[in-house]
């Protein structure tokens, strides 16, 4: 890319160097600057005011903003050579008015009259102030020069072919300058349209007022509208276009940095420059007095300049890497427009590659580089945004862990409580049929003994009668408890209904469970229960046969316990058929 920028830049900088026909007139002017503004050609030719003529010393010449009428005066036979060549005198600055007296040996002279204030009078209508010198036996050349804007003279004289071979080249350099900015705004347009980014929309603004900025410097302003805008507009379209171009640079960098949300500080001193450029802007329209509004525009310009420049600065020592690109793009552009600002101060020699040139390839550089920040950007928000992602994603599998977990929790207390008996907080009859089938299956398929033990309580009736619902509660619960603390581990006890208990003793013969019941029954016989004092159960106690349904074997038991309160209560009584 640098290669191709230098090589854009090559055919007028080898041009300038050695071309023969074109000769560069800065050095060989005699300058008078007249301050009474009223002195005339005829009193100059009447050798009045030769003494006050003093010789160039530079080769471009800066008077910047003037009151005074600026004379310059050439010797032609210094610079016109060939007298059968007809020439082409060219101002490249923008000149208000300028007339050119042509002055023969005799005395007599050819007036002719250009700048912006005589567009009429142009002979081409091309982009600087062009006279033809068809009659090269002249004796000396003198310029006038008048107006509020900045004036800089840039001028050279060349034959017909010598100033066509530089406007040829001088096509090529703007074609290739112009083009590259539309095809990087065209680019960059593009990407806002499918990013919808508004930084994007803002550079291409930028971009546009930027080339708009330029082609006003190096007056096309001139040369496009020359013929309808009027005189107006030329005194004030510089100003106007920088206006424009620092509004939407003040609105990109505000954007690109963020600064609303890293440098609020910043954000609203620019908000306050955007005012002024307002102000500004409708003062130029307004001011007869256009010279106070371009020098303030030039340092309030300068002023933005730097303090976008600080912004990108700050934001870069904090470690905001989107800051990158735009700080070295937004150097190269303040560098360029400070060099720029030296060569008009003529602390460094003015020279049309400052005037035109370096700003250019500042600002091509500048775009190359903001344009590649706002790649870098996207590339940081982009990164940001998976990380982001990646957060949000741990953070919810979290979320989604616990909850589960939770949920988890939550459904084996409610299974917990769908099994449990709220009175006694022992298994209910629900969890005695689940564990009942699951055993039965058990002593079915692998051929496991499997016995219960249906347990109940002798006239409870009579303690609800005699001590109230209430001590009968607890009877049931300490009865519960008591069951629980001698049954074997592996054994299930629970509530089978009111003041009914069921026992389930896997892996247990009938033997073995009605030697559990006899335990248990004389525990019952000697606990000592709350009021009650003494209370006594009566056991039904049956083995698992083959064939059984859960219904035949819990009959069985039944029958069992049957028998037991027919023979007296307070006894185990088993069946086995
Ligand atoms: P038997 O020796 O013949 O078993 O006499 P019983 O009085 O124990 O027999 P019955 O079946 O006539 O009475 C059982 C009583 O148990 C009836 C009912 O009021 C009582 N009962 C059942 N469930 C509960 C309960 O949850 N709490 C209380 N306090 N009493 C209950
Ligand atoms: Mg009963
Ligand atoms: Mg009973």
């Amino acid at each position: 890319m640098f290669v191709f920028v230098i090589q854009l830049f090559a055919p007028t900088v080898m041009y300038a160097a050695e071309a023969p026909p074109t000769v560069k007139l800065g050095s060989y002017y005699d300058i008078f600057l007249d301050s009474t503004n009223e002195v005339t050609i005829e009193e100059l030719l009447s050798g009045e005011y030769t003494n006050s003529f003093t010789p160039s010393t530079q080769e471009y010449l800066n008077f910047w903003h003037t009151d005074d009428t600026v004379w310059l005066r050439l010797d032609a036979d210094e610079v016109i050579k060939d007298n059968e060549e007809s020439y082409w005198l060219e101002f490249i600055d923008k000149l208000e008015t300028i007339e050119l007296y042509l002055v023969k040996q005799d005395g007599s002279y050819d007036k002719k009259i250009g700048g912006f204030s005589n567009l009429e009078e142009r002979q081409i209508k091309f982009r600087s102030i062009l006279f033809s010198i068809d009659d090269p036996s002249i004796d000396e050349i003198y310029l006038k020069i008048e107006g509020s804007m900045p004036l800089t003279v840039i001028s050279s004289l060349s034959t017909t072919t010598g100033f066509i071979e530089k406007i040829i080249s001088y096509k090529f350099f703007v074609g290739a300058f112009y083009g590259f900015l539309t095809a990087l705004s065209i680019y960059n347009l593009f990407l806002f349209f499918s990013f919808r980014e508004k930084t994007y929309l803002y550079y291409v603004f930028y971009m546009w007022s930027f080339m708009v900025f330029q082609a006003t410097m190096n007056t096309f302003d001139i040369e496009l509208t020359g013929h309808f805008l009027p005189e107006w507009f030329f005194t004030r379209s510089l100003v106007l276009s920088c206006n424009l171009l620092l509004l939407f640079m003040t609105l990109f960098g505000r954007n690109f940095l963020e600064l609303k949300k890293y440098l609020p500080l910043h954000n609203q001193l620019l908000t306050i420059a955007l005012w002024i450029n307002a102000v500004l802007f409708i003062a130029v329209l307004l001011t007869p007095d256009v010279m106070a509004i371009n020098n303030i525009t030039t340092i309030f310009t300068m002023l933005v300049l730097v303090l976008l420049w600080i912004s990108g600065l700050t934001l870069l020592l904090r470690g905001h890497k989107a800051a990158r690109f735009y700080m070295v793009g937004w150097t190269i552009l303040l560098s360029s427009i400070i060099i720029q600002g030296l060569g008009f101060l003529g602390v460094i020699p003015l020279h049309p590659r400052i005037y035109e040139d370096i700003p250019a390839i500042g600002a091509i550089f500048e775009a190359i580089f903001l344009s590649l920040a706002l790649g870098d950007k996207i590339n940081i928000i982009k990164k940001e945004h998976q990380e982001m992602q990646l957060q949000l994603n741990a953070n919810l599998e979290h979320k989604v862990k616990e909850r589960t977990q939770q949920l988890e929790l939550a459904k084996q207390e409610l299974e917990q409580l769908a099994n449990t008996d709220r009175l006694t907080q022992i298994p209910n009859r629900l969890r005695l049929d689940q564990v009942l089938e699951t055993e039965l299956r058990r002593a079915q398929h692998d051929a496991v003994p499997l016995s219960i033990i249906l347990l109940d309580i002798d006239h409870f009736k009579s303690v609800n009668d005699q001590f109230g619902h209430q001590i009968g509660d607890i009877v049931l619960t300490e009865v519960a408890k008591l069951l629980k603390d001698h049954i074997r581990a592996g054994d299930t006890v629970g509530r089978w209904g009111g003041e009914e208990f069921l026992i389930i003793c896997p892996d247990t013969t009938i033997d073995d469970a009605i030697r559990l019941s006899s335990k248990i029954r004389e525990q019952f016989e000697q606990y000592h229960f709350q009021e009650v004092e003494r209370k006594t159960g009566s056991f039904g106690v049956t083995a698992y046969m083959a064939g059984d349904t859960l219904n035949t074997f819990v009959s069985r038991a039944d029958h069992a316990l049957y028998q037991a309160k027919d023979k007296g209560r307070n006894r185990v009584e088993y069946a086995i058929s």
